[in-house]
């Protein structure tokens, strides 16, 4: 297994310098600057929890919520053993800048909990979920604070907060968490929506780049939810797939993977790619291959200043959050690979999820091909604003995302005024 988030990173100092260059360019005044580079709120609870053996344990879980300017917040749960505070006030933040981005009426938020739940039954993490929701009742809600899966998180996770939430309310409240099953509420498309969005700016960017999918090679990094289906939408667009990887390590095919035969022999194995038939690298010799785009859709701080000068990609597309570290960015840059931000790239997911919460509080469920369809043009839309934005500032793509976010926000908190 490979360990690939060096100690001396913090995802919030990568988001705070983001924040600041683009702020800086806007000119937003001190006490906007102040107002949006802090959470709002910040709750950490005690989880006893019994495990299968009969011993408690008591588990740390965080909320935090970055702000509530724009509408209630919304903002994934991680459960991983890398969890920090730090963290997750980063990925809170981006969850605002991510929502402002593509333009849907929601504040951010993230929640975390230090937990490994692949070595976890099914019965302790049920019990560990109940516990977080019931200590976060009067943090969630529909109108308040809207809970998905992030890594680690999945639809039962989000079955188990709505089931638990509803029981303490007294009320059906499917509109308290997206990301769940069908037959809860959980809308179609949701699945595939954030690989959906990533192939959609990829395929927006390419077309700006004058590069042909079908002359091109890809590498993802990350095979769950966010890898596995922006490699076969990419695929399917006529890209090659040359290189995947998991927490096991990378695979690599000269010719391309065949990407819907990995996603069965995941299904089929464990969840792992472990024993996939291909050539073996690591997670770092993947990001460092001679492709045309890559994408990381994994975890954080995956390229910093030690690899970034030997990223061959001319494209990178930020699927997961905050893959690249700030002090990659200027490296990059000088190279002249392009970046598409992950407040833009994995956008797809939180607009299908805000789709989701429209269906629960309409009481009427969309077609996947409505979904579909409105999801690409938020997307479209969302890609065209920022690269508008990119050429007027003069600035990467990046840069350009968060002046868009930040300047949404910023006038909103204006309008709202402060107390
Ligand atoms: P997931 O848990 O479904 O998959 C994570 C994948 O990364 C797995 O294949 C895992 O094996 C792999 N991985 C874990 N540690 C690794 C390591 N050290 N090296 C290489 N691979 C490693 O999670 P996901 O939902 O696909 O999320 C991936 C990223 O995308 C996260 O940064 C998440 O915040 C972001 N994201 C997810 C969504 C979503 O809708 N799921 C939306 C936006 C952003």
């Amino acid at each position: 297994m490979t360990q690939i988030q060096p100690e001396h990173l913090n995802p919030l100092d990568s988001m705070k310098e983001r924040f600041s260059n683009a702020a800086k360019i806007l000119g937003i005044d001190q006490m906007t600057y102040d107002m949006l580079i802090n959470p709002q709120k910040v709750v950490i609870v005690s989880l006893p929890v019994i495990l299968d053996d009969g011993k408690l344990k008591v588990f740390e879980g965080i909320r935090v919520v970055h702000s509530a300017s724009m509408g209630p917040s919304k903002g994934g749960i991680r459960y991983s053993m890398n969890v920090t505070l730090d963290e997750v006030k980063a990925l809170a933040a981006w969850m605002t800048w991510k929502c402002a981005v593509v333009g849907i009426p929601y504040g951010g938020a993230k929640g975390g909990i230090k937990c490994d739940p692949r070595n976890m039954s099914d019965g302790e993490l049920e019990r560990l979920t109940r516990s977080y929701t019931a200590a976060m009742q009067d943090v969630f809600g529909p109108d308040r604070d809207i809970p998905a899966p992030d890594m680690g998180t999945n639809q039962q996770t989000m079955a188990w907060i709505m089931d638990e939430y509803s029981k303490i309310k007294g009320i059906s409240s499917p509109a308290v968490v997206t990301g769940k099953p069908l037959v809860l509420g959980g809308s179609l498309g949701r699945v595939e929506a954030t690989g959906r969005g990533v192939m959609v700016t990829t395929r927006s960017a390419m077309a700006k780049l004058k590069m042909d999918p079908q002359n091109c090679t890809c590498a993802v990094q990350g095979f769950g939810n966010v890898g596995s289906i922006s490699a076969k939408l990419l695929a399917m667009q006529g890209l090659k797939i040359v290189a995947i990887s998991d927490v096991t390590g990378g695979y690599y095919k000269k010719d391309g993977i065949n990407v819907e035969e990995a996603i069965e022999y995941v299904l089929k194995n464990n969840g792992t790619l472990e024993g996939f038939n291909a050539d073996r690298i690591t997670n770092e010799e993947l990001l460092t291959l001679s492709v045309d785009v890559l994408v990381p859709a994994a975890m954080e701080d995956q390229i910093t200043d030690d690899n970034a000068h030997a990223i061959k990609a001319k494209l990178i597309v930020e699927g997961a959050n905050g893959p690249i570290a700030s002090n990659a960015d200027k490296i990059l840059h000088k190279n002249n690979i392009n970046i598409i931000p992950d407040i833009l790239a994995n956008a797809g997911g939180v607009s299908v999820s805000y789709f989701e919460w429209v269906q629960n509080r309409l009481g009427y469920y969309w077609t996947e091909e409505r979904v579909n369809r409105r999801a690409d043009r938020v997307m479209k839309q969302a890609f065209d604003t920022v690269y508008l934005a990119s050429q007027k500032y003069d600035v990467s793509m990046r840069t350009a995302a968060y002046i868009v976010a930040i300047d949404k926000v910023a006038s909103t908190q204006k309008l709202r005024g402060v107390f």
